[in-house]
């Protein structure tokens, strides 16, 4: 309750300040986080984007009524450095050094970017978390798979504070990255997680995407929160998308 509280409070401070952040697009139609380029339109704006309305295995999704399985743990193998850091004019986005790679079910995948949204886009058990992390791996055929990340408020996050201090503010900026950031700073120690097929979160929202979603959240503070949905504009989600005949194995 106390959660869903400060969800509500955040929401009515960043209403304001969802304006001009939102309202620029890069490439493709212009869409956004509300309005007439709001999510529910997505799938009308441009005839690339038709699977953000007939797609049936969409993301994000409430992440409920598990199946057991014996998943494997993910191989992770991350050696490099984030190298420059944007704003899409959608999310703040760190490109990755090549090199550093996940494996699952003996699949391997290489990390080429990590952003962030705010509040969460997936939900667990119904509950939205305060950010929500896309670490974005491609395997050589460009076959995606995204590692999603909880963050919930309490200590700041070490990773997250280096991020933000090199910030661009304004749509289209984009700067290299003075400090050292690692994506492991961003992920929790322990790894396991839930698995489902979905879809990009955002236009054109292509299917096909494996899904790993970390079950333990990792801390940040309530200021880096608000840091974020200050330049970004709150909210940068997606709402849930129906689950359909998909498993959501645990
Ligand atoms: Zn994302």
């Amino acid at each position: 309750m106390k959660k869903l509280l400060r969800h509500t409070v955040l929401a009515a401070t960043f209403t304001l300040m969802a304006g001009p952040a939102m309202a620029s697009g890069h490439g493709g139609a212009h869409w956004g986080y509300s309005g007439e380029t709001g999510p529910e339109h997505w799938g009308e704006l441009n005839p690339a984007y038709e699977m953000c309305a007939k797609g049936v295995n969409q993301s994000p999704i409430d992440l409920t009524g598990f199946i057991e399985a014996e998943l494997e743990p993910i191989v992770f193998d991350y050696r490099g450095l984030a190298t420059e850091i944007l704003n899409n004019g959608h999310a703040i986005q760190a490109n990755y050094a090549a090199g550093s790679t996940i494996t699952v079910a003996g699949k391997t995948f290489e990390l080429k970017q990590f952003h962030f949204h705010a509040p969460s886009e997936n939900t667990i058990d119904g509950k939205y978390f305060a950010m929500e992390g896309h670490f974005v791996h491609a395997d050589e055929k460009g076959n995606l798979a995204v590692v999603a990340v909880m963050y919930e408020p309490g200590e700041a996050n070490e990773g997250m504070a280096k991020l933000w201090k090199q910030m661009p503010h304004h749509p289209g900026d984009k700067e290299g990255m003075a400090s050292q950031v690692k994506a492991e700073d961003l992920l929790p120690a322990n790894r396991d997680y839930y698995r489902f097929n979905g879809s990009l979160t955002t236009p054109p929202c292509s299917e096909g995407v494996v899904w790993l979603v970390m079950k333990n959240p990792v801390s940040v503070s309530e200021e880096q929160v608000k840091q974020f949905s200050e330049t970004m504009g709150f909210p940068n989600n997606r709402p849930v998308q129906p689950v359909g005949a998909r498993p959501i194995l645990k």
